[in-house]
C-alpha cells in the first residue's frame, strides 16, 4: 500500500503531539494541529518567563530598544523561550501579519527617517524597500517538515527554532534589514537582538519600536525583536561572546563577517559584493540599458547586487553606450572623470584593505560620498544636470571605480573583445565574493559559461541586478544574501535547527 500526503501529514501530525508531550516542547516547533485550533495568546510578563529562564533583568527599555546590550538580550531570550511555548504556527503568521501591516503603514515614514538619518540613497526607492522586505520575506510555509517511509520505518525531519539570534545590520539597508531578518527569525520561532550600525541607530530604534508594539498588538512577548540603543563592536562583542545567543547574522562589509567568524558560533554572514554586468554580441540592447540603469542607480547604487561594472564587446560597445545615453545616463569625458576621483576617492595611505576584499588597493572609497545622487556629483564638478539618474564612464579594468565596491551611481564601462575576456575579467573582478552578477545574453551557451565560471549566489540574466531578490524576478526577497557561509538567499528555514526523529524498525511502515 502507498502512503498517501494526507496518510504522512496524519502521521506527522499525530507523532509530533506525542514527541513534543515527551520533550516538553522546550525549543521545539508548534504543532502543526495548532493551525487548526489557533490558541490566543496571552500578552507575557517577565515573571511567565521564569521557567527555565533567567528572571533578574532590569527593564530600562522602550519597546525592545535598550540602554544596556545584556539586558537586551536577557529580555529577548525570556521572550523566545515565551514565545516557543505559547505561540502555534497559526500565533506566529498573526504575529508576522501584524509586522508586514505596520511596516506597510508606515513605509513612507520609515523611509524618511532613514533617508534623513543616514543620508544617502533615495527616498523613493527606500519606500520601495520596505514594501518589498514586509511583502516578499516568507513566513512559516518556508518551513516545510520533510519526510522519508520505507521498510525500516518512518523518519521526519523538523525545522525548529535556533532560539536567540545575534544579528548586525549595515547601514545601506538598516531598517529593511532589521524587518526582512525579523520576519523570517520569528517565522522559525527565534527571538533577534540587533546591533545596527551607529549611523542608523535613531531609524533602527524606531523600527524595533514598531515591530514590538505589532507583536503584542496581537498578543505576542514584549521583547522578541531588541537591540541596544547605542551600537559599538563593543557590543557587538557581547553579543559573540553570550552564552544565551545560538547563531549570529551579519549583514555588511568582509571585516564584520570575519570578524563574526572568529565567535565559534554558528555564523551566517552575508558579505559585499562588486556585481560585474556581461553584455554580448546577442543581446536586447534597448533592454539592456534600460535594466542596467534601473539596477545601478536604484537606491543611489547602494545595494550589495546593484550592478558596479559592466563588461561590453567591443562589437556592441557603441551601440550600448548609445541606448544608455539615450536613455537619461551621463557620459563623465576625461576631464569630468578625473575631478570626480579627486573626490570619490581617498588614497590609501595606511596601506590598509578595505570596501569589498582583503586584497590591497591604492584607494578607498570616500565615505562622504558613498550613496550620494548623480546630480550631487555633477554639481560638484560645475555641472548643472538634474535629471540624470546614472553616470558612466569609459576606462580599462584596473580602473579604481571597476575594481572597488562604489556605492554611487557612478558605472565604468570597460570594452572586451571577445566573451573569453569578458569572463576571465569579470571574474577577476568580483574578487571571489561570489555575490552576485548579471548578463545580457540570449546565446545559452554564453549564459551557462559565464554562471559557471563565476559561481555567485546571485545570477541575473536579461534583467536588472533587483530582479535576483524578487524585484521583477521570481523567488522571495532577502536583505541578508549569505555568500561567504553558503547559505545564499535566506529566509525562515536559514535560521533552524534541524532535528530528525526516527521511528525505527517498520514502526509506522504501513506501507505492503
Ligand atoms: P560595514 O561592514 O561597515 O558595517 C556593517 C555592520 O557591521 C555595522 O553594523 C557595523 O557597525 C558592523 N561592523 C563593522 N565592522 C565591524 C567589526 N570589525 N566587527 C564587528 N562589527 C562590525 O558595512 P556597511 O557600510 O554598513 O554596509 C555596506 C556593506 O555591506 C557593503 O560592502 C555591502 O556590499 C554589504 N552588504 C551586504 C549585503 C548582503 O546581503 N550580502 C547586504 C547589504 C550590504
Amino acid at each position: 500500500m502507498n502512503l498517501t500526503e494526507k496518510d504522512i501529514q496524519t502521521i506527522i501530525e499525530s507523532v509530533l503531539k506525542n514527541v513534543e508531550a515527551a520533550i516538553g516542547n522546550e525549543a521545539g516547533a508548534p504543532s502543526q494541529t495548532s493551525s487548526q485550533q489557533p490558541l490566543k495568546m496571552k500578552q507575557l510578563s517577565p515573571e511567565v518567563s521564569q521557567t527555565g529562564a533567567s528572571s533578574h533583568w532590569t527593564p530600562t527599555s522602550e519597546y525592545g530598544v535598550f540602554d544596556n546590550i545584556e539586558d537586551a538580550i536577557t529580555a529577548s531570550y525570556d521572550a523566545q523561550i515565551a514565545f516557543v511555548k505559547q505561540a502555534k504556527l497559526a500565533d506566529r503568521e498573526r504575529i508576522l501579519s501584524a509586522i508586514r501591516t505596520a511596516v506597510l503603514k508606515e513605509k513612507e515614514h520609515l523611509a524618511k527617517l532613514v533617508f534623513e538619518e543616514t543620508k544617502i540613497g533615495n527616498y523613493n526607492d527606500k519606500i520601495a524597500k520596505h514594501e518589498l522586505s514586509a511583502e516578499k520575506t516568507p513566513g512559516t510555509e518556508d518551513l516545510k517538515t520533510e519526510s522519508i517511509t520505507g521498510d525500516d520505518g518512518f523518519t521526519f525531519v523538523e525545522y525548529s527554532p535556533v532560539g536567540l539570534i545575534g544579528a548586525v545590520t549595515p547601514v545601506t539597508n538598516p531598517t529593511e534589514t532589521i524587518i526582512n531578518n525579523t520576519i523570517s527569525m520569528l517565522a522559525a520561532g527565534n527571538a533577534v537582538v540587533f546591533n545596527v550600525h551607529p549611523a542608523s541607530k535613531q531609524a533602527s530604534a524606531y523600527t524595533v519600536q514598531l515591530i514590538n508594539r505589532a507583536i503584542e498588538s496581537v498578543g505576542g512577548p514584549a521583547n522578541l525583536v531588541t537591540m541596544v540603543k547605542n551600537p559599538t563592536l563593543d557590543t557587538v562583542q557581547v553579543l559573540a561572546d553570550s552564552l544565551k545567543v545560538k547563531m549570529l547574522v551579519g549583514t555588511g562589509g568582509p571585516g564584520m563577517v570575519k570578524s563574526l567568524l572568529k565567535s565559534g558560533k554558528k555564523v551566517i554572514g552575508a558579505g559585499a559584493g562588486n556585481p560585474p554586468v556581461i553584455v554580448d554580441e546577442t543581446a536586447d540592447l534597448q533592454n539592456a540599458a534600460k535594466s542596467i540603469i534601473e539596477g545601478a542607480s536604484f537606491d543611489n547604487n547602494l545595494l550589495c547586487i546593484a550592478e558596479k561594472e559592466v563588461f561590453v564587446l567591443d562589437s556592441v560597445a557603441d551601440d550600448l553606450i548609445f541606448q544608455l545615453l539615450d536613455q537619461g545616463a551621463h557620459m563623465l569625458n576625461h576631464s569630468e572623470l578625473a575631478q570626480v576621483m579627486d573626490f570619490a576617492l581617498e588614497a590609501n595611505t595606511n596601506n590598509q584593505p578595505g570596501g569589498c576584499t582583503f586584497q590591497n588597493r591604492k584607494y578607498h572609497v570616500s565615505k562622504q560620498w558613498i550613496g550620494k545622487d548623480a546630480s550631487t556629483i555633477l554639481n560638484q564638478i560645475n555641472v548643472n544636470k538634474t535629471n540624470t539618474k546614472l553616470l558612466i564612464c569609459e576606462v580599462d579594468v584596473h580602473h579604481p571605480f571597476v575594481q572597488l565596491e562604489q556605492m554611487m551611481p557612478i558605472l565604468p564601462i570597460v570594452r572586451v573583445k571577445d566573451l573569453d575576456e569578458a569572463i576571465e575579467k569579470a571574474v577577476a573582478t568580483e574578487h571571489g565574493n561570489r555575490h552576485t552578477a548579471v548578463m545580457h545574453s540570449n546565446n545559452l551557451d554564453s549564459i551557462t559559461r559565464f554562471a559557471k565560471a563565476i559561481g555567485t549566489t546571485i545570477f541575473v540574466n536579461n534583467g536588472s541586478s533587483l530582479a535576483g531578490v524578487g524585484f521583477g524576478g521570481e523567488g522571495h526577497t532577502t536583505m541578508t544574501i549569505a555568500g561567504p557561509t553558503g547559505e545564499g538567499v535566506t529566509s525562515a528555514k536559514t535560521f533552524t535547527r534541524q532535528r530528525r526523529v526516527v521511528l525505527a524498525q517498520g514502526s509506522l511502515n504501513i506501507t505492503g
